[in-house]
């Protein structure tokens, strides 16, 4: 059966959460991701990997976030290149509120954020706080909410094996070998690797500015090359990344 919310019906998703299965949400963002690969990557990949651990840890995925917060030039290129559609940092905070109130109005006692886009996390983060002081104010004491964001939990030993020439952090990674990688493995059909832009990675300063300066982002809006991504390195990705964060969410869930 599936796990994914939106393609059950309306009574055996009841049932499932009544019997206390965890709600996963995916929160991605419509954002450039070079020449190679769709807008929504943060999207599908978010949702493919939370449809992955709940099934390690019987949750349920609810729709996703389909937009997210602002990209930002050290982390995804900037917010002002074309295609990229964002929500101010209120909107996401309402979004992640609305659903934390939505699902614990369901029944939903254990919820956990499957973040796929760099720049949401805060935000996610201040809706989740914002909706248990609410939820505790009106008396629900036994709602936990977790947060993560996929990346973290790929282990050192993976990223020495997918990196041999060494990891320039994941804040570069936008539409590098992670994100190129486990699209290669998931979504084969919406990557074109003849289009890979193979450049070194991008230099920017350690400061923001506003507006943005264009010129500090690389043309092709990826800030590492996604040359050396492969299919295999997304399947190994995936495997990893997901063992592990099912392992953190039936841990801190006491599932
Ligand atoms: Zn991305």
């Amino acid at each position: 059966m599936t796990v994914y919310m939106e393609e059950l019906d309306a009574f055996t998703y009841s049932e499932k959460i009544r019997a206390g299965a965890p709600v996963l949400i995916p929160a991605g963002s419509i954002e450039q991701h070079g020449r190679h690969m769709p807008l929504h990557v943060d999207t599908i990949l978010s949702r493919r990997i939370a449809g992955e651990t709940a099934r390690e840890v019987g949750a349920v995925v609810s729709a996703p976030i389909t937009y997210g917060y602002k990209s930002q030039q050290r982390s995804g290129g900037g917010n002002h290149l074309p295609g990229t559609t964002s929500l101010d940092g209120e909107v996401v905070t309402t979004i992640a509120k609305s659903l934390v109130n939505e699902f614990a109005r369901h029944g939903a006692t254990n919820i956990c954020f499957i973040n796929g886009h760099f720049e949401n996390y805060q935000f996610l983060y201040e809706g989740a706080d914002l909706a248990l002081r609410e939820l505790k104010s009106a008396g629900v004491e036994d709602l936990r909410i977790m947060l993560l964001s996929y990346w973290d939990f790929v282990d050192d030993a993976t990223i020495d094996r997918l990196y041999p020439d060494g990891f320039a952090g994941w804040d570069l990674e936008h539409g590098g070998v992670l994100e190129t990688s486990l699209m290669l493995h998931l979504f084969p059909e919406q990557v074109d690797m003849t289009k890979v832009d193979d450049g070194p990675p991008a230099i920017l300063p350690n400061y923001d500015i506003l507006p943005v300066r264009p010129e500090l982002t690389p043309a092709s809006g990826c800030l590492s090359s996604g040359a050396d991504a492969t299919a295999e390195k997304g399947k190994l990705l995936l495997q990893h990344a997901s063992a592990r964060m099912s392992a953190a969410i039936t841990n801190e869930f006491g599932l």
